[in-house]
């Protein structure tokens, strides 16, 4: 068997979105899953609408996500190799020029044009079983504009042979094009490939993916805080999935686990909630100081690491996480609010407030520093306020102990700040009711 080769060959035209990078993955993970080789084409034929920063940012989104790549091939460099075998075929009269009605006054008079032989065409693919096309019905079609100019099926025969692809780990789109390469592969004399063509990506209401529906720029993701871990995961069960009910992977477990027998043939539905939740999962398997580091290049600012966990648990990507600590996770430096703010605007009367921090101040003496974690201090102050009424207790500890409007519950705010810390605040907030 020779070593498995595969291909991702995106077109240029266009950001790399989150359902066109699909095909690149699971070709990807089948040849690392394989021991072999993947390799990446840039499609460029067409010159009006392919773009510089479009290839860009197809190579930014790979090396984002971890895609390592063996070999890069562009097909706007392998013009002299289809002139040659365009050249070969009409020696071997496989394909002709043929005379067309212009169709603006000044076009052009001639194509070139594959003698197509008639037959059924049968091939297996991984994924749809065996598939039989009589091409009878595609005439002899057009292989080429010019021998300069080959049309793009022509390219993708040549550029596959060459580079060595043995699956063709494409989109369901494509199936309708295979007969036609296959032809062209027997005119030349080339061995087939193998093919698996994954099924389409629609969106929840099983619409196309469109720009507000699913087909969002990888790198609009990485913008909003989104995880490169959990794209990749999330995409590579848009129509796959492993053995059993484990829903987040690593890049390596799922080399381990990719095989094409387990690709489905019905259309995967693209859910962006589904993706969130992902990147959440994700998010919080980071350690630590990993998820400080991730998050730096959103906040601008170190993140205190007692803030850390409490992040993980509560913002579902770095975006939302370094809103969060601008905003209700502002507590560990000093603090200024107004004495009005310890009693809910004139909810609570400062004596009731005052008294009641006084209580919770004493309480709170009385356990020992290992005791200030959220639930231990949640057990011993929860029936304390239940009985004395919630609001009138929780909120004038909950402002002395954050200054803030909206922040983490006062048994986290306390573990955070610690003992001292802890103390010290609301003995400040007693000073200035
Ligand atoms: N360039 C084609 C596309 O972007 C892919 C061709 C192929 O995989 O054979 O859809």
């Amino acid at each position: 068997m020779p070593k498995v080769v595969t291909r991702f060959a995106p077109s240029p035209t266009g950001n790399l979105n989150v359902g066109g990078i699909r095909a690149g993955i699971f070709a990807y993970l089948f040849a690392r899953h394989n021991g072999g080789k993947f390799i990446v084409r840039i499609e460029d034929t067409d010159k009006e609408r392919s773009k510089k920063e479009f290839e860009d940012n197809i190579f930014e989104s790979l090396a984002w996500l971890g895609i390592d790549i063996d070999a890069t091939y562009r097909q706007s460099k392998h013009a002299a190799r289809y002139e040659e075998l365009l050249r070969k075929l009409i020696a071997e009269d496989k394909i002709y020029v043929a005379k067309e009605e212009p169709k603006e006054p000044d076009g052009r008079s001639e194509v070139i044009r594959f003698r197509n032989p008639n037959k059924i065409i049968s091939f297996f693919d991984a994924v749809h079983g065996q598939i039989e096309f009589d091409t009878t019905e595609l005439k002899d079609f057009i292989i080429a504009k010019s021998f300069t100019e080959p049309l793009f099926h022509f390219a993708v025969v040549v550029d596959d042979w060459d580079e060595g692809v043995t699956h063709v780990v494409r989109g369901e789109d494509h199936i309708s094009n295979t007969p036609r390469q296959i032809l062209i592969q027997e005119a030349l004399g080339v061995p087939r490939p193998k093919y698996a063509h994954l099924p389409l990506i629609v969106s929840s209401d099983r619409s196309k993916l469109s720009k507000r529906k699913g087909a969002v720029a990888i790198t609009e993701y990485k913008k909003l805080g989104y995880v490169p871990e959990a794209i990749l995961n999330y995409d590579s069960f848009l129509g796959w999935h492993p053995a059993g009910e484990k829903e987040i992977y690593s890049k390596e477990e799922l080399i381990t686990e990719f095989t094409l027998d387990r690709v489905q043939k019905s259309p995967a539905m693209f859910d962006e909630t589904k993706l969130l939740w992902f990147n959440h999962e994700h998010l919080k398997k980071l350690s630590d100081s990993e998820y400080a580091a991730r998050l730096k290049e959103f906040a601008q600012k170190d993140v205190d690491p007692r803030l850390v966990p409490l992040l993980k648990e509560h913002a579902k990507t770095l975006k939302e996480a370094a809103k969060a600590l601008e905003d209700e996770f502002d507590f560990l430096g000093g603090i200024a609010y107004k004495p009005e703010f310890l009693l809910q605007g004139g909810k609570i009367t400062a004596e009731v407030a005052s008294n009641h921090l006084k209580t919770l101040s004493e309480i709170l003496q009385n356990i020992p520093d290992e005791g200030f974690t959220p639930a231990q201090l949640k057990d011993i102050l929860w029936p304390y306020a239940t009985d004395q009424g919630r609001g009138e207790v929780l909120w004038p500890l909950r402002v002395a102990l954050s200054g803030r409007e909206k922040s983490p519950d006062p048994f986290t705010l306390c573990s955070i700040l610690g003992k001292a810390e802890t103390l010290e605040r609301i003995a400040q907030a007693l000073q200035k009711l």
